[in-house]
């Protein structure tokens, strides 16, 4: 019988073995790196896809479907890749080689090495729902944990969208709001509570965003938005804009604030039972102004949320917008870009209408007139 010296010997004089130069000398060769998930998050060879030895029979084909093109494995030092490129013999491929020394050496010659970016098991465990989506996986729980959106409002929009976002492990969320919690808000602003009432609601939501996920930095601007600072807040850098504005100053300076930093808004409105959902994103669809290119009159104004709102409904337009942040950041779906949802609570029925950039927008148009910012004063019709 033989001794694993004999068998590894046998294998070696079957198979071919290349150095790295050798190896780095095969045209468009596919490396496989054969260890360990702990190995091969301690550092690997750059370029490398990373096939465990146990599961190179299974899955070798979709990483390398034509059987004549050339394979370099390697492991730590040299031998388990020796197997494994006898095994890829064994499965018909022509040129499978190993790297003589493997990783160990190849590290040691000082030849350049990948140290991935990975979850810690405490991530792991609790984003595990998004790792099990092929769609999102550890490299999009990775982009969804860099990503920096900015909230406006943390009413009734706001609360829901920032729950979500926050559960679901975005890194930085910004949130702007002047206000202070009342006994109105928690018919349906449920990032706010008893325990909250007189606070801010700025540090009402950081407290319960705090309280889900430690993982999210929470930043507030316990502010209201205005020409003054929108400049400021947006300058520290933010990936994505969900508006949950309720008046409309503050829409219309998002958007033109918006388009001039380039920055995608995600927009969502209420009335009583009706709601509005769409993606705002400059250069490859409409702005608000395309649509609306100025404030209505006073005496047209609907009325602002206060004048009433089913409780659930900001529930569903925020955990919508929160849907497509998250598919923005992760780079996932398709977004409602051009595509204005709109919903009825009441009939439960939801349509969706097609707008277009206005070349004539006043702010995203081919010929601005717009290019400050207007504070436009508000208006209630209670
Ligand atoms: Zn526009």
């Amino acid at each position: 019988m033989a001794t694993y010296r004999d068998l590894l010997a046998q294998t070696k004089d079957e198979i071919s073995e290349v150095d790295a130069a050798q190896a780095g000398a095969l045209a468009g060769a596919v490396w496989v790196d054969v260890r360990e998930l702990d190995e091969w998050q301690e550092g690997h060879l750059p370029g490398a896809v990373h096939v465990p030895r146990g599961f190179l029979e299974s899955r070798i084909e979709q990483v390398a479907p034509d059987r004549s093109q050339e394979i370099v494995v390697y492991c730590a030092g040299g031998n388990r890749s020796a197997f494994a490129a006898k095994t890829l013999q064994e499965l018909g491929y022509e040129h499978a080689h190993s790297l003589v020394g493997g990783f160990t050496d190849w590290k040691r010659n000082g030849l350049e090495v990948v140290v991935p970016r990975t979850l810690s098991p405490e991530r792991r465990t609790r984003y595990s729902r998004h790792l099990l989506i092929p769609e999102i996986g550890e490299a999009g729980q990775l982009k969804l944990l860099d990503s920096k959106i900015l909230l406006i409002g943390a009413g009734g929009l706001g609360s829901p969208a920032s729950l979500y976002l926050a559960a679901a492990g975005i890194g930085t969320l910004g949130i702007v709001d002047a206000d202070i919690v009342d006994e109105t808000n928690l018919q349906r602003q449920i990032a706010h509570s008893l325990d909250t009432l007189g606070a801010p609601k700025v540090d009402s939501a950081k407290r319960a965003i705090n309280a889900l996920n430690p993982d999210v930095n929470v930043v507030t601007y316990r502010e209201r938005l205005t020409s003054e600072n929108i400049d400021r807040i947006l300058d520290d850098g933010w990936d994505l804009i969900v508006d949950g504005a309720d008046n409309f100053p503050t829409r219309y300076l998002v958007n033109d604030a918006s388009v001039w930093h380039d920055i995608p808004v995600v927009h969502g409105s209420i009335y009583r039972f009706e709601g509005q959902v769409t993606v705002f994103k400059p250069k490859e669809g409409p702005c608000y102004r395309c649509l609306f290119p100025e404030p209505p009159p006073p005496e047209l104004a609907p009325s602002c949320a206060e004048g009433g709102v089913l409780g659930v409904l900001p529930g569903i337009v925020g955990t919508l917008q929160t849907n497509e942040a998250i598919k923005l950041v992760a780079g996932i779906g398709e977004s409602l870009v051009g595509r204005l949802l709109l919903l009825d609570a009441l009939a439960i029925d939801f349509s969706e209408v097609r707008i277009e950039r206005n070349p004539d927008c006043p702010v995203c148009g081919d010929h601005p007139t717009i290019t400050s910012y207007i504070d436009y004063v508000e208006f209630c019709a209670r």
